[in-house]
């Protein structure tokens, strides 16, 4: 790349390696349980201050969107400008990342303790050194770079860093509202530094079916409520197979469907010598890209109907169908959007080669792509330890993202 500003940003980073790790590990010291942001918050607003960045917060509480959340408190977004504010109508790539991490369960599960973050082995270890602080330091040490190079690329970066996505996605939309779409955003979920251009989205629902409790030395005097719930369980399999079948798509390729379906929670009766009174089961159905939230919800409503037509106790005893929250809508970008090639030409100058593929997980990113931005995942880490006791990121790994960060900033 010989001396150019971009050779620059690269040297850059690459010099703050061990400044990005221990960045990262100082985040997941910062036990940022969903509802409890404020400190991380808080931690990040002064990295970009003393960086000479202009940053702002955006609290929670005063918005309509705090009635919906367990806990406001001063619980708040911040936003950072590197390159300073964005003018009208001036493109914005936004790098999203969640402040939040999930609970880190049993302590005794660890290896190490969860918030200690501890560097060994060439990693940062603890809950929420993968999803996702290694993104957010990432992006912050890559578009610090870009900055201090003084490259002033046509779409002015922006950090997104928000609450609440491990629950509600509450943040990611106070962010938007306030701040519009971007032109293009980088959403930096652990995806083991591979591109994401696509992803199919999802819908939580609960069935639940009533019975009729009897002793069970005459069960024939009730109604087994487990009984008749198997066969919806089962009316759906069949939906969601048939859903995959129909839906192929070469960067699903290394899934055996692209539309996951499973029952996560499945409950019946209260009591072993009674008849169950009660079934419920909750669960998630994958949906296609761009495709209605009415028409998944229309095609589950008509599988349970036409599985319950053959139930006798049907019209007596109906069964009843809930929507759990909104759906993770499914988005793609197309192949040739510049946020791709840009991401694609750096993934190569750092690493040799780029891989696409697509998500199955529901992110915020179907927020930003259904107000019409170019949308991407990407970021350091193997998504499969998120939310596990081994959680860790390589350091190695940060590095070639914060690397392929800066370049993709820098270029677009
Ligand atoms: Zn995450």
């Amino acid at each position: 790349m010989g001396s150019t500003p971009a050779a620059a940003a690269d040297a850059a980073v690459r010099a703050a390696a061990d400044e990005l790790a221990e960045l990262v590990a100082a985040l997941v010291r910062i036990p940022s349980v969903s509802g409890r942001e404020e400190d991380a918050a808080a931690w990040c607003a002064e990295w970009m201050a003393a960086h000479g960045w202009d940053v702002d917060e955006q609290p929670l509480a005063g918005s309509d969107l705090a009635a919906g959340e367990e806990r406001v408190g001063s619980r708040r977004n911040v936003i950072g400008y590197p390159l300073g504010r964005p003018e009208r109508d001036e493109p914005v790539l936004a790098l999203n990342g969640h402040l939040d991490v999930v609970p880190a369960g049993d302590d005794a599960d660890w290896a190490v303790p969860p918030f200690a973050g501890e560097r060994r082995d060439g990693a940062v270890h603890g809950r929420g050194s993968a999803d996702m602080k290694g993104g957010i330091g990432a992006a912050l040490v890559a578009a610090e770079a870009v900055r201090a190079a003084g490259i002033r690329p046509a779409h002015r970066p922006v950090v997104h860093l928000v609450l609440g996505e491990e629950t509600t996605g509450v943040g990611t939309r106070l962010a938007l509202r306030t701040l519009g779409a971007p032109a293009a955003v980088i959403v930096l979920e652990p995806t083991g530094n591979q591109i994401v251009p696509v992803s199919t989205g999802l819908q939580f629902f609960e069935v639940q079916v009533p019975g009729r409790a009897a002793h069970t030395s005459a069960p024939w005097r009730g109604v087994d409520a487990l009984a008749r719930i198997l066969p919806l369980r089962e009316a759906l399999l069949r939906l969601a197979d048939e859903r995959s079948a129909g839906y192929r798509h070469p960067l699903f390729a290394h899934v055996p469907t692209a539309l996951p379906f499973a029952i996560g929670r499945l409950h019946a009766g209260e009591y072993r010598a009674s008849v169950p009174a009660s079934a419920t089961m909750a669960g998630r159905i994958g949906m296609r890209p761009g495709e209605p939230v009415a028409d998944v919800r229309a095609a589950v409503e008509a599988a349970l109907a036409a599985a319950a037509a053959h139930d006798p106790h049907e019209a007596e005893l109906p069964h009843r169908l809930r929507w759990l929250g909104d759906a993770y809508p499914g988005w793609e970008t197309r192949a040739g959007a510049l946020l791709v090639t840009a991401l694609h030409d750096a993934a190569v100058a750092v690493d040799g080669t780029a891989v696409h593929l697509g998500f199955t997980a529901g992110t915020d990113t179907g927020q930003y792509a259904a107000l019409g931005a170019d949308a991407a995942v990407f970021g350091p880490g193997d998504a499969a330890l998120a939310h596990t006791s081994a959680e860790h990121v390589t350091e190695a790994d940060l590095v070639r993202a914060a690397r392929t960060l800066a370049a993709t900033i820098g270029s677009l």
